[in-house]
């Protein structure tokens, strides 16, 4: 008797929408007995899974934070996975030092909190999504003989090929670890990565259209260059001085905001500097220490002088080392939902700017859904 046909899937990114696109492939062939069994491999450029979700500090967002109302797939991905959502908090005084170094106040008006109205948090910080997506991934496929999936941690991707015969696709991947390449035979590849990172690191063969990749070319990723950083306290000093965590005009920081959880106090904000409102290695952030304390006299400034008293974690995004970035393509939602496929057999995009969603987490988890789609339908031959 043959044994049945075997397909394999290349998952490319292991940040939130490449690991929604494992779980939605596994929930797919786990309720479609005719699917081939699928083997899924993710290759992933860091060390560890999650992309642009970090939390540290017991929970405080170094990455992505809010969700909205609206974020449904988000919220849905987020109940499947026990991890709950809470209001961002806003009430109180809002603290602005202005041009003239003269500090005011006033009252809080909703929505007036760098989020807008209706920001909710992740409980644990968005990394929770991460661990809950890993956890229902391994626990989904442990004693499945139909579904076997292989995280290949620290590992780039460097190529993708139409393998010679036409039937398939050979994918390259670089290992950090042993500087080897090593070549994976796939039916269907999905890149869950930024457009630009798509076309800047790696290679097609046949090549993409010139005009494909100097549209991905210019693609933002979302957020690149963004500088964040969390302050955690004992105690909410600020709270009881009727202040909401909402202050503008720092010197270091652009906005704040109340980044408490469950048992950790904490003022976090978006940095100014360098370009994009970004962190700008070498200028405003240098030396560390510096603006750890320029970032402590802020939260002094704002609420008094317990703000000394914090401690300081921080985070740049480089996008130049993590997506390829070497000049700032245009800013804003340029291109975004543009490519959902490339022009060679089965490889499919996800990655949030693969949706029409505003770089958010909802679109990275609806364009891994959509991906996972893509690819189980171009694999799903029914034979068995
Ligand atoms: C500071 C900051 C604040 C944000 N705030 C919010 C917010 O409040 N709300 C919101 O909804 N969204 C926010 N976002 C956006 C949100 O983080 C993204 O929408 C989401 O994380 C994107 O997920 P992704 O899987 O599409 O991409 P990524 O998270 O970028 O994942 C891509 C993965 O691919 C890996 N990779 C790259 N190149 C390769 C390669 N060649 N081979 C293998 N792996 C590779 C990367 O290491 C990464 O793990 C924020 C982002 C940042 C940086």
């Amino acid at each position: 008797m043959l044994a049945p046909p075997l397909a394999t899937i290349v998952v490319v990114g292991a940040g939130l929408s490449g690991l929604t696109s494992v779980l939605a492939l596994i929930s797919l062939i786990q309720s479609s007995p005719s699917h081939p069994p699928t083997r899924i491999h993710v290759l992933e450029a860091s060390a560890a899974p999650g992309g642009r979700l970090k939390s540290d500090c017991g929970g405080a967002d170094l990455g992505a934070a809010w969700s909205w109302p609206t974020d449904r797939r988000l919220h849905s991905l987020a109940k499947e996975l026990n991890v709950s959502l809470l209001p961002q908090p806003w009430e109180g005084v809002v603290s602005e030092i202005l041009p003239s170094n003269q500090v005011t106040k006033h009252p809080a008006r909703e929505g007036e909190v760098a989020c807008g109205e209706g920001g909710l948090r992740f409980q644990g910080g968005a990394h929770s999504l991460v661990e809950g997506l890993v956890r229902e991934i391994e626990s989904r496929a442990a004693g499945d003989p139909r579904v076997n999936v292989t995280m290949h941690a620290g590992s780039a991707c460097t190529g993708v090929a139409e393998a010679e015969a036409g039937t398939g696709l050979e994918v390259r991947a670089s290992s950090n670890a042993t500087q080897t390449d090593e070549l994976l035979a796939a039916d269907a590849v999905i890149l869950a990565l930024p457009p630009h990172a798509i076309a800047a690191k790696i290679q097609f063969e046949p090549p993409l259209p010139q005009s494909l990749k100097d549209s991905m070319l210019s693609t933002q990723t979302w957020m690149f260059n963004m500088g964040k950083a969390t302050v955690t306290f004992d105690r909410p000093f600020w709270r009881d001085k009727g202040f909401s965590g909402t202050a503008q005009g720092g010197s270091v920081f652009d906005i704040t905001w109340d980044n408490s959880y469950s048992g950790t106090y904490a003022i976090a904000g978006f940095l100014t500097g360098g370009d994009g409102g970004g962190d700008s290695p070498g200028s405003l952030f240098e030396p560390a220490r510096t603006v750890d304390e320029r970032i402590l006299g802020d939260i002094a400034k704002w609420f008094g002088e317990e703000g000394k008293t914090g401690v300081v974690t921080r985070q740049t995004w480089d996008a130049s080392a993590m997506y390829g970035h070497e000049a700032h393509p245009p800013s804003g939602h340029h291109n975004y939902g543009a490519t959902k496929k490339l022009p060679l057999r089965n490889v499919f995009v996800a990655g949030t700017e693969s949706e029409d969603e505003h770089g958010h987490m909802e679109g990275a988890v609806r364009a891994g859904e959509r991906a996972a789609r893509q690819a189980f339908a171009a694999t799903d031959t029914g034979t068995s």
